[in-house]
């Protein structure tokens, strides 16, 4: 059985979004329900809408940094009660069963992750998952998360949302590299991403540095904390932090150079990549850096849902949330037009969409 609900679809790969009647599974023993209130608009919306991973299947219903509140929940549920403000990241299915679900790798699960949008749900074939452009989405609750009650203020609770994947794309490789207090950590690219970096890694402790293309960011990198900006383009300020950073992370979701960041490491220290760009091309990859100084260069996905959770809690603790602008849903395309230009996040207004369409 299916129930419909409003929501916003590219229907084909060029398209803009469309309102969209959309068909979602009714709800399993143990799923939740949940009515959105807010969404943020992630670069890997417009990826998977163009089919720029040739893995779209139409319509496409992006959103995958969702928070809102349980209006139902399966016989079984136990993790989350009606009225619970929760929160749904990029993964909403996997097998629970295999070694890296068990390691709370769940976006690496063995048999494969179900993708909140756009994606097959092996426990129920034929059905394609649906993201949060729409007023409801049903999720099984192993993949729910509590938003802590420090973070539902009217004020935070929209830069909650962006948490989900923005923060922990961040947040993964910071814990994972140890990132600590007293290190220097170089942020590369100041948009979605990086700028979630920057809050988190100086909560941590550490000095951060931006490293840009230019200095026309500077303000905001100090508003966030950053003690400064490193323009890639100046041979002299790279060189004049040459061996000095503890970790780099590298925010940027297309072809890029990663030679020239490579040297600001200091020896056996990591760059992590967390932007999908597939294979470098205009700047084929140095080992010199690599070599001369046993530097490393890593990747790094999203994270699992025990490290969403402690994200969430670590950004209660640290009253951090992302900057944004909330937009409402009919601004939509207009604001897929300008996405990754800001040091911020667009986020949808989904309480307020949901609330339109009763009238
Ligand atoms: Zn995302
Ligand atoms: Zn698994």
């Amino acid at each position: 059985m299916t129930f419909t609900v409003n929501s916003y679809a590219a229907l084909s790969k060029d398209a803009e979004l469309v309102p969209y009647t959309l068909e979602r599974r009714d709800l399993a023993k143990d799923d939740v329900l949940i009515d959105i209130t807010y969404t943020g608009i992630c670069h890997s919306d417009l990826h998977k809408a163009h089919n720029d991973w040739g893995t779209a299947i139409y319509p496409v219903i992006p959103g995958h940094e969702i928070v809102g509140v349980v209006s139902a929940i399966g016989d079984s549920v136990t993790k989350v009660k009606l009225g619970d403000c929760v929160a749904v990241g990029c993964n909403v299915d996997s097998c629970l069963e295999c070694a890296s679900c068990k390691a709370n790798e769940e976006i690496f699960c063995l048999k494969g992750v179900t993708q909140t949008y756009g994606g097959p749900d092996p426990r129920f074939p034929g059905h394609i998952t649906a993201g949060g452009y729409s007023e409801k989405i049903v999720v099984r609750d192993h993949f729910v998360l509590q938003v802590p009650k420090e973070l539902q203020t009217a004020e935070l609770l929209p830069g909650v949302a962006p948490v989900l994947c923005a923060g922990i794309t961040m947040y993964t490789p910071l814990r994972e590299h140890n990132a600590a207090k007293g290190q220097k950590i170089g942020i590369v690219g100041l948009g979605g991403l990086g700028h979630m970096g920057v809050k988190l890694a100086v909560a941590i402790g550490a000095e951060v540095v931006v490293i840009s293309r230019n200095h026309k960011k500077d303000d905001k990198a100090k508003e966030l904390g950053a003690s400064g900006v490193i323009a890639s383009t100046s041979k002299e300020e790279l060189a004049k932090h040459a061996g000095t950073f503890d970790l780099i992370i590298d925010t940027i979701p297309f072809d890029h150079d990663v030679n020239v960041y490579v040297p600001l490491l200091k020896n056996h220290k990591t760059l992590v990549i967390v932007g999908h760009v597939g294979a470098f091309k205009t700047s084929p990859l140095s080992t010199t850096g690599l070599i001369f100084g046993d530097r490393r260069i890593a990747g790094s996905c999203i994270g699992g849902i025990k490290g969403t959770q402690d994200l969430l809690d670590f950004c209660a603790e640290h009253k951090i949330v992302s900057d944004n602008i909330v937009i409402d849903m009919k601004e939509v395309n207009e604001a897929w037009k300008v996405v990754g230009e800001t040091a911020s996040r667009y986020v949808i207004d989904i309480a307020k969409y949901r609330e339109s369409n009763k009238a």
